[in-house]
């Protein structure tokens, strides 16, 4: 299949990318290709220019700053799978980053491109909003930096705005009495999330101070829940405790879980409560003496 002819712009920096974006209205970026080019072969996508991205440098790297790390939104799955400064400051998006795809698919799609993309089966936006990541932002207003729960606003719909460039990604380090960790049911062939379950808990003397769990895949953009959250806050994480919990993930779910060829709506509301309760006992520690 042939996409629609474009015009292709090859930016040398992240000014140049803005440049190119003011000149070339409706353009499109370009990372690592893996959704948008699918997007633009089956004309879903029908952009009049693309700006590729690749090459800007100033949009690639992981660096540690106060409180947790700085990933460049061109930095590779496969990059953030491997670095040793993920794992020992965010073991959990290391990890995340490792089962995503296959090695073709992690070493060319990008953190930025996934976010950007938002598709609601992807499994970076469900960790990021459980873990509480900031997006950095340059566009024609200006810079700015948007909270994790203001970012994703809709089916494959985020917060960025015409023009706008997602530069980087702020992670908070998992460190001291937190945990964190992301499960998923994977589809057989792609690998993408029929069901991904994120969960971030904090414990004092082994009880539940704080909780962030956040449900991808099953639903249109990833949401956090509730019912389960405040099921989990002040008690002991017991393994009973954890599966009480959990229970509620359908109905914090409800008439918004969504269904395809592969599973349907009540298959996934049905079962995701089983993914809940493993990313609450992996994050917290738990066996559950399955
Ligand atoms: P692109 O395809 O280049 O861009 C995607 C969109 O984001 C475009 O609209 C683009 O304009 C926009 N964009 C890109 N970068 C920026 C930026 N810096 N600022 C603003 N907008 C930007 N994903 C998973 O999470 N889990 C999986 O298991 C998984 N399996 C996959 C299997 C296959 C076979 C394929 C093809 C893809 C799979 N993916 C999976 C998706 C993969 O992770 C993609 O790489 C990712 O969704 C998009 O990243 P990209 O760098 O390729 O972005």
């Amino acid at each position: 299949m042939f996409p629609a002819s474009f015009a292709y712009h090859r930016a040398s920096s992240l000014a140049d990318a803005q440049r190119l974006l003011l000149a070339n209205p409706g353009a499109r970026l370009l990372a690592g290709g893996h959704s948008l080019i699918p997007l633009l072969k089956l004309r879903l996508a029908t952009p009049d220019a693309l700006v590729d991205i690749g090459p800007v440098a100033e949009l690639r790297g992981i660096r540690v700053v106060q409180g947790g790390l700085a990933i460049g939104a061109m930095t590779t799955h496969a990059e953030i799978a491997a670095s040793p400064i993920v794992r020992d400051t965010c073991g959990v998006l290391a990890r995340t980053a490792a089962r995503i795809g296959d090695p073709a698919v992690r070493n060319r799609g990008t953190i930025g491109g996934s976010v950007a993309h938002a598709d609601p089966a992807a499994d970076f936006p469900t960790a990021l909003l459980a873990l509480g990541a900031t997006f950095d932002v340059v566009g024609p207003g200006g810079p700015r930096t948007v909270a994790a729960s203001d970012f994703f606003r809709g089916m494959m719909t985020t917060a960025l705005g015409d023009g706008e460039i997602l530069t980087s990604i702020g992670v908070p380090a998992v460190a001291g009495g937190r945990g964190a960790a992301y499960v998923k049911l994977a589809h057989p062939a792609s690998r993408y999330a029929v069901i991904g379950a994120a969960a971030v808990i904090d414990q004092s003397e082994a009880l539940c101070t704080g909780a962030q769990v956040v449900v991808g895949g099953l639903v249109p953009w990833p949401r956090r829940l509730p019912a389960v959250e405040a099921a989990l806050t002040g008690k002991r994480l017991t393994a009973d405790a954890i599966r009480e919990a959990a229970a509620h993930a359908g109905s914090d779910v409800g008439a918004d879980a969504l269904g395809d060829l592969f599973a349907s709506a009540e298959y996934r509301r049905g079962v995701v409560h089983v993914y809940v309760e493993r990313a609450i006992a992996a994050a917290a520690g738990v066996g559950m003496g399955l």
